[in-house]
């Protein structure tokens, strides 16, 4: 039977205007009593031993808890007529608190996957466990200081320095108390708070301390403001949205070049500086309650050129940067290692082949279970062929940025979804462009079938290529068999060591047995334009069969050369539509001749 602590002393002095003779932890939250929300929270978890210290208006919190819906609880009020602090009261309680226990105050609002955050706090074995989330305002929060571990070093005050010496996490007022570990406090003669006085004091003397960081909800409603946000944000969905076993939709950024300007290896925090825009595009994806993972190749871990506190420093300095402009990251994940050996100064654990460091997936993968995340609504932004690969391989939709590397490392045979000028970019092509986008495409869906080839003319090379990406999106989500035909690669054959060098006529002859007649073909294609450092195993293989649909991200002018006897080409003209919008924005067109209008007002607005 699992305990649970409410701390509900406080007055509520600041919320007075709202709580009509109420006491605070009976505030009124979107129709129904805080305490009432807690308890079901609670119960929901498995905790039906519950301990209510009260300090004022208890005998309407015990008339409360005596509803017929709270009966499978166990539910024990202590009254203390003297204030204590939140340290104090539990203290004084001792006697009627189990081996361990949850802490819950009596003024948060929350929607918690509390079970995971006990069998977490079962597993360290630590004397407490706190809750511990990054914030739009860590500037002037307590932040509170962790190890690679989790281990809790310590608890600062603002200011912070212009640093930025500390990562973006606060203490969310929610922790898991082993009670041996607090028997020394006895009880205090002067009222004292359990954050700012015993968590401390038990750090001094050795106590282990873990932080548990998790993007679930929770949130104190201490203020009419804060309510009243809380209570937006009850009605809008945003904390059953933000519930851990709802799957997340999530984008992960590569670090150096993406997130922050690549300046070889970062070594020191002051060498870090963000991308242009970046934080602010953070913080639009917070507002729109995407989670944010950074997955980081760093093999100067590996070669001994930063220590691991190195890195920590260098990644609360970006964290601090990006917590200026009010967003935050959910989690940096880190491959330190690094497979070529035989540096001074290197640490020879860390030099091994790894399935973390990209374009492995592991990182990834890892990431992904820590935020429950929603592989096919999620997205990775980097800068090189190795994130554009892991990408690609983990099922993210992927968008090389310009800065940094740009691509042109030219590792990998990765061909990526979007290429945008940097992460702020990408960020809004994710958020406001993207659904428009399929929605502005979405009609030609209706008229394609197997076998079509897919033309758009009358637009951009550029343009075509995100059209392209986009409707092969479409067809695939609607389980078809689509292939954009890559653009910039030459026909190769396998058994030939050496590809055409007539690029995409090339590749037309060899798709013409498919192309004009029914005949299943394979092509193997290598990209033609990046290659002249390409490695040799750059190339790609496409199969065309009868139920095949082929987005061509060409001039249409390639396909009218030749007879397309059996094919049916659905030609998308986009400079029509461009006039016809024009008159009537936002007006479909049918389908007239055998082309196919779209939508493109929306389409027409993204790129304005
Ligand atoms: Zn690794």
């Amino acid at each position: 039977m699992r305990q649970a602590v409410i701390l509900a002393g406080g007055r509520g002095t600041r919320l007075q205007e709202r709580l009509a003779g109420r006491p605070k932890p009976m505030v009124d939250v979107d129709g129904q009593p805080l305490l009432g929300r807690q308890l079901r929270e609670l119960g929901a978890n498995g905790f039906t031993d519950i301990v209510i210290l009260v300090s004022h208006a208890a005998a309407q919190i015990e008339a409360f808890c005596t509803k017929a819906e709270f009966r499978d609880l166990a539910i024990s009020l202590i009254h203390d007529d003297v204030p204590q602090g939140t340290a104090g009261a539990l203290l004084s309680a001792y006697d009627r608190l189990a081996r361990q226990f949850l802490v819950v105050y009596g003024d948060t609002l929350f929607g918690i996957d509390v079970e995971r955050f006990w069998r977490v706090h079962q597993e360290t074995e630590a004397d407490v466990s706190l809750f511990l989330h990054p914030n739009d305002h860590p500037f002037d929060s307590d932040l509170v200081e962790i190890d690679g571990t989790g281990r809790v070093l310590g608890f600062h005050h603002p200011p912070h320095g212009v640093l930025g010496s500390f990562p973006n996490l606060v203490n969310a007022a929610m922790y898991i108390v082993r009670r041996e570990s607090i028997a020394f406090w006895g009880t205090a003669a002067t009222p004292s708070d359990i954050a700012r006085n015993l968590f401390p004091e038990m750090i001094l003397r050795g106590a282990r301390l873990q932080g548990y960081v998790s993007f679930e909800y929770i949130k104190d409603i201490g203020t009419p403001e804060r309510l009243d946000k809380a209570t937006r944000h009850l009605r809008e969905g945003v904390v059953d949205r933000a519930r851990r076993d709802r799957p997340q939709k999530a984008v992960f950024f590569d670090r150096d070049g993406t997130i922050n300007e690549l300046a070889g290896y970062i070594t020191r925090p002051e060498d870090v500086a963000l991308t242009d825009g970046v934080g602010e595009a953070l913080r639009l994806l917070n507002d729109a309650e995407y989670r944010i993972a950074v997955v980081t190749n760093q093999p100067a871990l590996a070669r001994g050129d930063v220590s691991n506190e190195g890195m920590r420093r260098i990644h609360n300095r970006m964290q601090w940067l990006i917590g200026r402009v009010g967003a935050f990251v959910d989690g940096i994940f880190i491959c330190p290692h690094h497979p070529d050996g035989g540096f001074d100064g290197e640490i020879p654990q860390l030099k091994i082949l790894c399935d973390c460091r990209k374009p492995g997936t592991a990182l990834i993968e890892r990431a992904a279970v820590e935020l429950n995340v929603d592989i096919e609504n999620s997205w990775l932004i980097g800068d090189s062929t190795s994130d554009i690969l892991a990408a690609t391989r983990s099922g993210l939709r992927s968008i090389l940025v310009k800065t940094g590397e740009g691509g042109g490392d030219r590792k990998y045979a990765a061909r990526p979804d979007f290429v945008k000028r940097n992460a702020a970019a990408a960020v809004r092509f994710i958020l406001y462009e993207y659904m428009p986008l399929l929605a502005a495409m979405t009609p030609i869906l209706d008229s394609v079938s197997g076998g079509d080839v897919i033309i758009f003319d009358g637009v951009s090379r550029r343009h075509r290529s995100i059209l392209a990406s986009a409707i092969h999106h479409l067809l695939v989500e609607g389980h078809l068999e689509a292939h954009v035909m890559p653009l910039d690669s030459f026909a190769r054959d396998n058994d030939e060591s050496r590809p055409e060098p007539n690029g995409t006529l090339s590749l037309l002859d060899r798709l013409t047995p498919w192309l004009c007649s029914d005949r299943a073909i394979c092509v193997a294609t290598e990209p033609c334009n990046w290659s002249r450092q390409r490695p040799a195993s750059w190339t790609e293989v496409m199969s065309l069969g009868s139920e095949s649909i082929l987005i061509w991200d060409e001039d249409a002018a390639f396909l009218r050369d030749i007879g397309l006897a059996r094919r049916c080409v659905q030609i998308v003209n986009v400079a029509s539509a461009i006039s016809a919008v024009r008159v009537a924005p936002r007006v479909l067109a049918a389908p007239v001749g055998g082309d196919v209008f779209l939508d493109l007002a929306i389409v027409l607005e993204c790129w304005s």
